[in-house]
């Protein structure tokens, strides 16, 4: 039997923002790509680098078991792979380079990969799989073991002959998604992931997928490895993956990883009925967008299936940017749709972006006047950022600097020439998010008015905190405005 070492190259430690925050989830992608392979006879195993001390920990398992397959899969179903860091391309060629060193063949699929596969082939790289990469690897795999001497049947591949770099045809993408065997989890260590999420969060959550891809057309979002289709599981086979799950860790909570969930329609309606057939109660998290959540029925199904807070796309409370970014949604859902959430108690939380070419320092404040508004439950600000493969990367190309990829998570660094410059940019982040907690506050401390029945400690301290955000905001505001006079 052939021995495959799954690995991946996202180091929690390299990306300093997430490894504060300490919420990491398994690389989901990854044991699916296992799970397949072993159902086809290969032994696998997985050197996580999640909380590994880099790279040399995972050579250190490459040079234990001299596998005669290396795979460096990411997860690409985790936004934390498709920002290409530079950080983890760094360790993952190092990894590379041993693992060709040691004798593997070396196959990888990543979002970074697929951008920049001349790059790690000069690594050492043999093989670099394009876009959903199951059938894919397994079909290469198959193929590298029966010595068959040509590769170019294999759709979806890119590696080197002659010196010259030769790529195959694209594959068509999966769509009976139950096909697949359920993730490998049984390879994963989940006690540090556990433990941190105790510790940073007071619950456990793991991540599970239902759909893949997604079919809207936001200029700057790149999906290098779903793409534009939408593929559903069915709610039955969903609902098993839950129940083999609780079986086998305790867990509190679910990020379905999905880019949009439950867009099918009935799916979500189908969904909590089979829960509430198999008497199974969950809590979780998605991703969705703003004109996806104007139903009524909707949103009162996702409620009932145990759907505590959306993520949603928000991105700008200006008109103009989100048409610029061919978002296909409008402030006016935002408001609309935020609402609807609360009134099913569920929070609305809002991926704001800053930066997109065309905004001023009007839709700035038009964006930060719709935080203030409709106080989500959370927020994620990032800067645009331009990744090969979408329309915004074709539009700024001429004007990138050298510099393509951020080094880590929090680097927000606006690649491209803007209206201000990249320090304003980044004290904006700061400025938006001490802004927002004093928002927060002072709805705490209108409430202890409004409601004093229902006042408590925690409440309380809330409140209370708005006089500490009232200096803190005016301070980041000063220091946003030096960034902007200089630009
Ligand atoms: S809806 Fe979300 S996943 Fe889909 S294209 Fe827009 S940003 Fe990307």
């Amino acid at each position: 039997m052939q021995n495959i070492l799954f690995s991946h190259s996202y180091f929690l430690r390299f990306d300093p923002k997430q490894w504060k925050i300490g919420l990491p989830y398994p690389p989901l992608g990854t044991l699916y790509a296992a799970a397949l392979m072993r159902e086809n006879g290969y032994h696998v195993s997985l050197a996580d680098s999640m909380f590994a001390d880099g790279p040399n920990e995972i050579i250190a398992a490459v040079e234990k078991n001299i596998p005669e397959f290396f795979v460096l899969y990411d997860d690409g179903f985790n936004y934390l792979t498709k920002m290409c860091l530079t950080n983890m391309r760094e360790a993952a060629f190092k990894i590379i380079r041993h693992a060709k060193e040691k004798g593997c063949i070396v196959i990888v699929s990543s979002s970074d990969s697929i951008d920049h596969y001349q790059e790690y082939l000069e690594q050492g790289a043999d093989f670099i799989l394009l876009g959903e990469a199951e059938i894919t690897l397994l079909e290469l795999i198959n193929a590298i073991s029966k010595n068959e001497s040509s590769h170019l049947h294999i759709p979806g591949i890119v590696f080197l002959q002659d010196g010259a770099v030769v790529k195959t045809v694209r594959r068509n993408v999966l769509k009976d998604l139950d096909s697949l065997p359920l993730p490998a989890w049984d390879l994963i260590d989940i006690g540090p992931y556990r433990n941190s999420w105790i510790k940073n969060a007071g619950y456990f959550s793991i991540n599970l997928a239902t759909t893949r891809g997604c079919p809207f057309k936001c200029n700057w979002c790149a999906k290098p490895i779903y793409g534009n289709r939408y593929n559903s599981r069915s709610p039955e086979n969903v609902v098993q993956e839950i129940k083999l799950l609780k079986e086998k860790f305790l867990f509190g909570h679910i990020w379905f990883c999905d880019d949009i969930f439950g867009l099918k329609p009935g799916w979500v309606r189908d969904f909590a009925n089979c829960l509430e057939k198999e008497n199974l109660e969950i809590k979780f998290k998605i991703q969705c967008r703003a004109d996806l959540l104007l139903q009524e029925n909707f949103i009162s199904d996702l409620a009932r299936a145990g759907c505590e807070n959306i993520w949603m796309g928000a991105e700008s409370g200006s008109q103009k940017i989100l048409d610029a970014m061919d978002k296909g949604t409008t402030v006016e859902q935002i408001y609309i749709s935020a609402q609807l959430l609360k009134k099913y108690n569920i929070k609305p939380s809002f991926f704001i972006q800053f930066g997109y070419p065309g905004e001023t320092k009007e839709d700035i404040k038009k964006t930060i006047g719709m935080i203030n508004d409709l106080l989500p439950y959370e927020i994620g600000i990032s800067v645009s950022y331009p990744l090969p493969g979408t329309a915004f990367f074709e539009n700024v190309k001429a004007e990138l600097a050298q510099k393509a990829n951020w080094t880590d998570s929090n680097e927000l660094a606006l690649m491209f020439k803007n209206i201000y410059q990249p320090a304003f940019y980044k004290q904006l982040h700061n400025y938006v998010h001490v802004n927002y907690r004093k928002h927060l506050a002072l709805g705490f401390l209108k409430n202890i008015f409004l409601h004093p029945k229902k006042i408590n400690i925690a409440g309380i301290k809330k409140a209370l905190s708005f006089f500490y955000f009232i200096p803190l905001v005016l301070f980041e505001k000063i220091k946003m405005k030096q960034f902007e006079k200089l630009s």
